[in-house]
């Protein structure tokens, strides 16, 4: 599958043919398995504010639709590319398999810089987008939601879009919405909130004491830094935070409020006045107790990986540590590992909440949502340590053969048509 060459996908079919030969699963069904279901590029001109004419490139690629309409985020991000959202949709639907959520995976993207582009284009790439899909999108088929450079506005603006083609409203065609147009409470901090309460089981876990714990965090947006300020809530010290434009330190702990501030003026952590500056890679190996990759994929690679100093390793990004990587961190043996489909399954999961109160529109508060997230949290995350402990195989092993297990008994059941 030439169309899908980028190093995140074979990173991705890398993982899942250790599952597939754990799991036995036999060459027929493997590539019915890993290979996406359909995917979409399409080009997307709009006006420029000066008058001028831009052309993007934009994609979609649905991994699944055994169990349920498809569903994943919408990234922007300069580097985006097929394969890059094709190895994400995957991942997306081992997430939802190993939450039990009902539904396949997808990821979509737009190969532009969001932080560079005036809000009126940014409104017309999103509509543009979104019109552009609608053929192959809707609340029964593949609902979006936001991902790295995508946000709310974003998805009001899309939600708007097909609510205009269809003649009438429709909120349960994208979720991570603004609460006034049918978004759920606690979607915005889900993630971030299910990382934190994921790294106080596994604190439990291994006996590590959170409230004396020091943490670090690379990446500072919607993952990083509400997962920051609920370990420090817990009563953790938050040592070091990087972004894409640099990155502070502080041994005493990082007052978060103040570089709050700091981040609502500069749009990045880097300078802020009571730290040290440190870069990404220095971060990654600092001396910390509980490390959170919350950025992008393939950080923790075999170059790195002997060098982490953290006991646990809180995978909030999606796939940031590769397999060589894992290898290595398996033979130390001495990282406990949350797995990124577990470890920040906590926002689909809310979007799943979202979802279904938009098609009852009926809705819950916080408390019920909170409640019922950390109640999926908890179930996956007690499969995964049993299951891990009973196989005797790594946390990412575990929970990669419950999710993929479960897509593969759909397919059996539901057979192959015709
Ligand atoms: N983009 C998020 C993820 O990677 C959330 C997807 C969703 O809510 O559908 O899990």
């Amino acid at each position: 599958m030439d169309i899908y060459n980028h190093p995140t996908f074979a990173m991705a079919c890398q993982q899942f043919d250790l599952v597939a030969d754990r799991l036995q699963i036999p060459a027929g069904d493997r590539d019915r398995l890993k290979y996406p279901k359909r995917a979409m590029v399409v080009t997307l001109p709009i006006h420029c504010e000066d008058g001028s004419t831009k052309v993007y490139t934009g994609y979609r690629v649905q991994h699944h639709l055994s169990l349920g309409p498809t569903k994943g985020g919408l990234r922007f991000h300069p580097d985006v590319t097929l394969g890059e959202v094709a190895a994400l949709a995957m991942w997306m639907s081992w997430k939802c398999a190993l939450t039990g959520l009902p539904y396949g995976g997808a990821k979509g993207g737009i190969a532009c810089d969001p932080h560079r582009l005036p809000q009126c284009e940014l409104e017309r790439l999103t509509r543009r987008y979104t019109q552009e899909m609608i053929p192959f999108i809707g609340p029964q088929v593949d609902i979006m939601a936001p991902d790295m450079g995508t946000n709310e506005q974003i998805m009001a603006w899309m939600m708007d879009t097909y609510s205009v083609h269809m003649g009438y409203t429709v909120p349960s065609i994208v979720t991570g919405k603004p609460i006034g147009l049918g978004g759920s409470q606690g979607r915005r901090e889900a993630t971030g909130r299910g990382v934190a309460y994921l790294i106080n089981r596994a604190c439990d876990t291994i006996g590590l004491d959170l409230g004396q714990a020091t943490v670090a965090v690379q990446g500072y947006g919607n993952v990083g830094s509400v997962a920051a300020l609920a370990l420090a809530r817990y009563g953790a010290k938050i040592v070091a935070i990087t972004d894409a434009f640099g990155g502070v330190q502080n041994a005493r702990g990082l007052d978060l409020r103040k570089l709050d501030t700091h981040v609502a003026a500069q749009r990045t952590v880097a300078g802020f006045a009571e730290a040290e500056p440190i870069t990404n890679e220095q971060l990654l190996v600092a001396p910390c107790d509980i490390l959170v990759p919350a950025a992008m994929e393939r950080q923790i690679t075999g170059r790195n990986a002997a060098n982490l100093k953290c006991r646990i390793l809180a995978e909030g990004a999606n796939g940031p540590t590769t397999p060589e990587a894992d290898a290595i961190l398996e033979q130390r043996g001495d990282v406990f590992v949350i797995p990124d489909i577990l470890c920040n399954a906590g926002g689909v999961v809310v979007s799943y909440f979202e979802w279904v109160q938009d098609l009852q529109s009926f809705f819950w508060g916080e408390t019920e949502v909170t409640d019922k997230l950390f109640r999926i949290l908890e179930n996956a995350f007690t499969q995964v340590v049993s299951h891990s402990r009973k196989q005797k195989i790594s946390m990412r092993m575990a929970a990669l053969c419950v999710g993929i297990k479960r897509v593969q008994e759909a397919k059996r059941v539901r057979g192959l048509f015709p």
